[in-house]
């Protein structure tokens, strides 16, 4: 059975090879993107075992979707909807750092996710159910299953953790808010960053935040600060870990390695100065290379990284 359960929406990713309009590109090159399937690739390469829920299209794209999971070692619970199309990333790099990035999601097959399409079970048979805020925007459907999977993990005593992930593109600010508080209420791990939190609970620092987010219900508040790395509230002691200072090339990509390294140490049993370690240095890693869940890494990597500067490491 599977150690940690996700659900959400992976799409087709269509992304510029280069600098330039969109328009100027002779090719894309064609890959997947999803929060949670990202979050289920880093928990399967640390060496757990994690299942991953949705809906694809009867189209190549879904079919990339699945086998891309799939070969990571996640186990894909995806029904094949013949009626909705895969949804469609496209990423453009407008200069050197500023990337746009436009959905082709709307009425997506994932986007008609329902409470039907959580299986039970297997939530139940978890350590962890892992839920994101982008799952609730896409669709009143796909919150149901959100809400479902919250009910069914919480009744058989399995850990819900969550990531706040707020989307702009896909609603707004005080809608978002309003939904977060609930999933925040049910949750008992929970991941954001400060902006995130701000939408949920009032504070002028991160600590505060982490504080706030706390009274509403989770165990363990973790408020994430990038390059400034990490403050967590984690079974009523504060901790402040700054980040692995390393050169970072891609920023994207960063909180999916932070929380499946988290998650991962949390299964094993790890206490939560343990966790937030692993998780720093899955978070550092994850800025040094490029792509979004591709560069994830592996046990013996972390290891690698997370060794202190004066280890004979090469
Ligand atoms: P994403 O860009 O994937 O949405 P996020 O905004 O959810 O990420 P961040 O706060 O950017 O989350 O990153 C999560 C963690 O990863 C940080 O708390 C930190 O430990 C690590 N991290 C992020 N950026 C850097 C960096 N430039 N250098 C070192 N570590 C970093």
């Amino acid at each position: 059975a599977a150690e940690l359960v996700t659900l959400g929406e992976t799409m087709a990713l269509l992304a510029a090879p280069r600098v330039g309009l969109l328009r100027h590109m002779s090719s894309l090159d064609l890959s997947v993107a999803g929060a949670e399937s990202n979050l289920a690739i880093g928990v399967s390469r640390l060496g757990r075992r994690a299942a991953w829920l949705s809906r694809v299209g009867d189209d190549e794209f879904g079919r990339l979707v699945t086998a891309t999971i799939r070969a990571e070692g996640v186990a894909v619970y995806a029904v094949v909807d013949g009626t909705a199309p895969t949804g469609l990333m496209v990423k453009e790099r407008r200069t050197d750092t500023a990337t746009r990035v436009q959905y082709y999601r709307s009425g997506s097959a994932a986007s008609r996710l329902s409470p039907s399409d959580v299986d039970e079970s297997l939530v139940r048979g978890a350590r962890v159910l892992h839920v994101t805020g982008i799952t609730p925007a896409l669709s009143a459907t796909a919150r149901d299953a959100v809400h479902a999977a919250v009910e069914s993990a919480r009744g058989a005593g399995v850990a819900v953790s969550l990531d706040l992930n707020y989307r702009a593109a896909l609603w707004d600010a005080a809608a978002a808010g309003a939904e977060l508080r609930e999933l925040v209420a049910r949750a008992d791990i929970v991941f954001a960053t400060g902006p995130e939190a701000r939408l949920v609970v009032s504070g002028d620092d991160e600590a505060t935040l982490a504080a706030e987010l706390e009274k509403l219900g989770p165990r363990q508040v973790l408020v994430k600060r990038g390059s400034r790395g990490v403050v967590g509230l984690l079974d009523g002691t504060a901790y402040d870990l700054p980040a692995k200072p390393v050169r970072a090339v891609d920023p994207v990509g960063a909180g999916d390695a932070f929380a499946s390294a988290y998650l991962t140490e949390w299964i094993g049993g790890a206490a939560p100065a343990g966790c937030l370690h692993a998780a720093t240095v899955a978070g550092a890693f994850a800025v040094t290379v490029p792509g979004d869940w591709e560069g994830l890494p592996s046990r013996a990597e972390l290891d690698l990284l997370g060794a202190e500067p004066d280890d004979d490491v090469q």
